[in-house]
């Protein structure tokens, strides 16, 4: 009890039957603030709406110990997303249970009517969602008139997504003499300015200082080979078996993709994603915390502030394309002090934008490989030594059995099918590649400011064993070997030193590729032979033959990339240019000898932009 002084009585009651044994330091800090208003702002995980439930009771309870009958709202809570309202809604319902209150929630997807049947029942507190609310004041079904507090939770993911003009709506619509109190894991200026024409002498707490964000969340980057991202996502999830994960997608499309491969490998998968129904994804989220599925798919705006107690494991599965959403996808474990891990899978030729990222949010990332799989089987097996099923004696009632089983195959083959079993029931995990040890874009040894040239042949002549492939551009899209060996490297998994001789012809280009890594190359390209934009690969028996007259590669499937690349000629420019210096028969050398470049080739008007990873 003495844990939780300085608190209305019912709201300890609430507290203990939860189980909690100690406030947070954001709801300790809360407790002396009175009746003013506030500006709260304490890392993801810190327990910030129990400590906005804490902050509320003064005002709204006045010193009784519970409330009278609902009628008109006497505070409103505003929640980003959906199911970050629910939660408050769920939050707010245990914590003020023993004080008889009403909690009613209005969030987008619902319906509009049902709510207002809720609303005109009464309740002592509403928690909603911007949009929604804006709707039923609009609509005259949400009575302002009686608020004393208004509350806006995560304010600075509220701003994020575009909610600025719905908050001055509310707080426009609520009484002059209410309480404002903001909270929220980031204080930028554009919360600083919304709490200055909205508050009055605010007062300021900052719980758990930036320096401390995320200290309970393990970075681990995790390199790997372009093509193997949803392997190492795969083994991810087999190597830590947490109870729940968080796989963030950057679209609804990879989220749809993510999940149908993941159903297929036998994970209990559930999505989430903005196509989803308010139904669906109450559901979904259900089932992570009963622990009927322990991966959970979904976009950023999905999974805004969502409160999985369970949730161990953060796998962004797509790069976050800002430090924001990186720390916002993070904090969604490593809460309350859970000890958490946040993988991000880095693919070839990302790790100089991930190192980017990690340095803009703050943070420290162990750089390593993915699981293996046999890192994977290692840790199974030790997760079977350690199984506490082997603790619990044998039963009377199942003594006769298990002699009888011992008696007809021995000690030996009952463990071994008891281990097949064990394997049988889970996904089995990837192989994966070797990421190639250097490429350009890959880290140089501490101190070295070049690339080390010693390693790749300077000149080709002597390139050895190889094997050509075609690839479906050429000159008349611009193509240049700047970009396409990065390009080469990063989807073929290969690195500089595999790249022998590139020769460009019109609409076509022939690399050779040393012999030995010829097969990894077509591997790691995948299935259906394309590069990055559509690009077609095909390898050649030989050696590419040029010396026919007239020569004409092969046309493109398809035009390799709608829309304006760096590399697609102004056609009409430069057609006539390139029809007369078509090569002339005989012209082509055989095939050694370092690449040469038509020196009037690629127009050089155009200077590629560097190509996004
Ligand atoms: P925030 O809004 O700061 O990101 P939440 O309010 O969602 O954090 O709380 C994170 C988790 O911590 C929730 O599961 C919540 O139930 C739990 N929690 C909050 N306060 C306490 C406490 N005093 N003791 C134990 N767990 C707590
Ligand atoms: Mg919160």
């Amino acid at each position: 009890m003495s844990n939780f002084e300085g608190i209305v009585p019912a709201l300890a009651e609430a507290l203990e039957k939860r189980g909690y044994v100690e406030l947070t330091p954001v709801q300790k800090a809360v407790l002396e603030l009175g009746e003013a208003d506030a500006l709260v702002s304490a890392q993801t995980g810190s327990g910030k709406t129990v400590a906005f439930g804490l902050a509320l009771a003064p005002t709204l309870l006045g010193g009784a110990e519970r409330f009278g009958p609902a009628g008109v709202p006497l505070a409103l809570a505003v929640a980003p997303t959906r199911e970050l309202a629910l939660q408050v809604t769920r939050e707010l319902q245990w914590l003020y249970a023993p004080t008889g209150a009403t909690v009613a929630s209005c969030v987008g997807g619902m319906d509009m009517r049902s709510e207002r049947r809720v609303l005109e029942r009464g309740a002592h507190i509403v928690v909603g969602t911007p949009g929604r609310l804006r709707d039923h004041i609009t609509r005259n079904s949400l009575d302002m008139s009686a608020l004393k507090a208004v509350v806006l939770d995560e304010a600075d993911e509220m701003l994020d997504l575009g909610f600025r003009e719905d908050l001055e709506f509310i707080l426009d619509a609520a009484p002059a003499q209410r309480r404002t109190l903001m909270f929220s894991a980031t204080v930028p200026r554009s919360i600083a300015t919304l709490a200055q024409g909205y508050q009055r002498d605010a007062v300021r707490i900052s719980a758990g200082g930036e320096e401390k964000q995320h200290l309970d969340i393990e970075y681990r980057a995790l390199n790997v080979a372009y093509p193997d991202r949803e392997n190492a996502i795969i083994n991810v999830l087999r190597f830590y078996e947490a109870k729940n994960a968080l796989v963030f997608c950057n679209t609804r499309a990879a989220v749809n993709h993510l999940t149908a491969r993941f159903n297929n490998r036998n994970f209990s998968v559930v999505a989430l994603s903005g196509e989803l129904s308010q139904n669906e994804r109450s559901h979904a989220l259900q089932a992570m915390r009963d622990g009927r599925a322990k991966v959970c798919i979904a976009t950023d705006v999905a999974a805004r502030g969502i409160d999985l107690p369970n949730l161990e494991l953060v796998i962004h599965a797509d790069l976050p394309t800002n430090p924001e959403t990186l720390l916002h996808r993070s904090g969604r474990t490593g809460r309350a002090g859970r000890k958490g891990v946040s993988a991000l899978i880095v693919p070839n030729g990302a790790r100089k934008r991930t190192e980017r990222l990690l340095q803009n949010a703050g943070l420290k990332a162990t750089w390593a490989s993915p699981p293996s799989a046999d890192d994977v089987i290692k840790r199974d097996d030790e997760r079977i030594l350690a199984d506490p099923a082997f603790d619990e004696p044998v039963a009377d009632d199942e003594r006769g059995f298990i002699d009888a089983l011992l008696a007809k195959h021995g000690a030996e083959q009952v463990a071994a099918a008891f281990v097949r079993q064990c394997r049988a029931s889970r996904s089995a995990p990837e192989d994966l590649m070797d990421v190639a040890p250097f490429t350009p874009s890959r880290e140089k040894p501490a101190g070295e400011k070049f690339e080390r040239r010693d390693e790749a042949p300077s000149r080709r002549d002597d390139f050895g064993d190889s094997v050509w492939f075609s690839l479906s551009i050429g000159r008349r899209q611009n193509a240049e070997p700047r970009w396409l060996i990065p390009m080469l490297c990063r989807t073929g998994n290969i690195s500089k030193r595999e790249i022998g001789a590139i020769k460009m012809q019109q609409e076509e280009t022939f690399v050779q590729i040393a012999a030995d890594w010829a097969d990894r190359f077509l591997a790691a390209i995948g299935p259906d032979k394309k590069l990055q934009g559509n690009i077609v690969v095909k390898r050649l028996d030989g050696t590419p033959d040029l010396s026919r007259a007239g020569y004409q590669a092969p046309k493109p499937d398809k035009k390799p990339h709608r829309g304006k690349r760096p590399f697609e000629a102004p056609q009409t420019a430069h057609k006539p240019k390139f029809e007369k210096r078509e090569r002339p028969a005989g012209d082509a050398k055989p095939w050694a000898g370092k690449p040469k470049f038509d020196k009037a080739g690629p127009p050089k008007n155009k200077k590629p932009k560097k190509r996004p990873g």
